[in-house]
């Protein structure tokens, strides 16, 4: 019997429809083919089973972050007629299996990121896949860039000189959604880890984001219409309240928002309202972002040693005792205490409140820097590997930071940016 033929999106981090160049060559890809397309979630053993220095790798506020856009894709995906195919193994698994009924004429994804999406890549290829990897979530393609992933610029300041400087490095336009049609149905019946993080939804939980691109969306409209981002690079630091940040990072995280979208809408908004520093400030927070999404494709698994990039012995250890005072919002410090409080509960902290708990986490209770990022894998909504990794490695004097890390001043940062203590109070009482 001859096989339907199928090419297979293979959707990780990019949970959407618009403004995906992955999808959108899957779709030129099948239609070249005489193919349909199947869009395929892998609940990755790796991620979803997986544990680091004892922690689990993904924990409650992500899991249902990542759950709600995924049955939010589905919404996206009927439109087409297509269902999303969920599946419990690894990609290469699910791949065989579809392989059992289709003949499968490509796999088209993202450009990896950090070294196991790299291997997993890897391992299609070895066992005959052809792959197309594509830069789904970044702002810039490497074909644009003046310079070689391999010499990229080593701090953030010299990648945004060089990026801006450059009239040819622009994002593209945010593209539409392809039109495609693709009814085949799963040749499985739904995982039960599926069913049982579905069902657990409705269980309360604390966190303030709701997943999925239309929630996504809506959100990112009313932070625009508040006229919030003409004033953000002066309240970006504040600890708490309405519109302080873009709070866009759940959104980006798991691909629901595509960054370019946003970028596009930042320029429309200085156009229309007018353009000044804070509007600036919002696309130069982007651009970090940005920066360290290259810098852990071009770092690889050196990133997740404890030398980090730069090779650099630093101290830190494992000790339980000190891990579970500072995760737990135990270490007499108020103002980490109080966030590391808020992120168990909600699964977000500021980014201010981030810096301050690394710096506790690293100079004041002596971990290593490792067991900190791994916690933060654990327990935020927005877990970003790059951004995540990245920062971690950079406030540690591992990374991209030429000044050999950030030791921070606790009190000094709390009296500065919760003066009234409100946001202490808020988490500690
Ligand atoms: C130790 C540490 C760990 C972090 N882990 C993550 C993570 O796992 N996921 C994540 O998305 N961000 C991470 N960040 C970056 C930053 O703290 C968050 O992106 C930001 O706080 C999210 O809130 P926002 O969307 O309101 O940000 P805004 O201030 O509104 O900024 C807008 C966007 O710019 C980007 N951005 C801002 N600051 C940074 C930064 N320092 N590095 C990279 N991108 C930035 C984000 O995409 C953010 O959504 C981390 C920072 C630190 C110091």
């Amino acid at each position: 019997m001859v096989k339907p033929k199928a090419v297979i999106w293979l959707v990780r981090d990019t949970i959407r429809l618009a403004d995906n160049p992955a999808l959108e060559t899957a779709v030129s890809w099948a239609q070249t083919a005489g193919a349909s397309v199947i869009p395929l979630a892998c609940l990755e053993p790796r991620r979803w089973l997986d544990q680091q220095f004892g922690l689990p790798r993904v924990g409650s506020h992500w899991t249902q972050f990542r759950v709600e856009s995924l049955l939010d894709l589905e919404v996206q995906l009927s439109e087409f007629g297509s269902p999303l195919w969920i599946s419990s193994a690894s990609p290469d698994r699910a791949l065989d299996e579809i392989a059992q009924g289709f003949h499968v004429v490509g796999v088209v994804t993202d450009l990896p990121l950090a070294t196991e999406e790299r291997i997993e890549n890897a391992q299609l290829v070895s066992e005959g896949y052809a792959v197309r990897a594509l830069e789904t979530d970044d702002l810039f393609r490497m074909a644009q860039m003046p310079f070689e992933l391999d010499a990229l610029p080593e701090s953030f300041t010299r990648f945004r000189k060089a990026v801006e400087k450059a009239p040819a490095i622009r994002p593209n336009a945010p593209r539409p959604v392809p039109t495609f049609l693709s009814t085949s149905e799963p040749l499985w019946p739904r995982p039960v880890e599926w069913d049982e993080a579905v069902a657990s939804l409705t269980m309360a939980s604390d966190s303030r984001f709701a997943g999925g691109r239309r929630a996504g969306l809506s959100h990112w409209s009313n932070y625009l219409a508040s006229g919030a981002l003409s004033t953000y690079k002066a309240t970006r630091n504040a600890f708490m309240g309405e519109h302080v940040w873009s709070s866009l990072s759940p959104w980006l995280a798991h691909g629901c928002l595509s960054v370019r979208e946003v970028w596009a809408d930042i320029l429309a908004y200085e156009a229309r309202v007018g353009a000044n520093e804070s509007t600036y400030w919002l696309r130069f927070e982007l651009l970090w972002r940005e920066y360290f999404r290259w810098y852990a494709r071009a770092t690889d698994w050196t990133l997740f040693r404890k030398q980090g990039p730069e090779g650099r012995e630093v101290p830190g250890d494992f000790n339980r005792d000190r891990f579970v005072q500072w995760r737990d919002g135990l270490t007499g410090s108020d103002i980490v205490d109080a966030s590391m409080r808020e992120l168990k509960a909600t699964g977000w902290i500021c980014n201010r409140a981030r810096q301050l708990v690394a710096s506790h986490a690293i100079y004041e209770s002596g971990l290593d820097w490792r067991l900190g990022a791994a916690w933060f894998e654990s327990a935020l909504v927005d877990h970003d590997v790059a951004s995540n990794w990245g920062n971690w490695a950079y406030i540690a004097g591992v990374g991209a930071d030429p000044r050999g890390g950030r030791v921070f001043n606790l009190e000094a940062q709390a009296d500065r940016y919760d003066p009234e203590g409100v946001y202490r109070r808020r988490w500690l009482s």
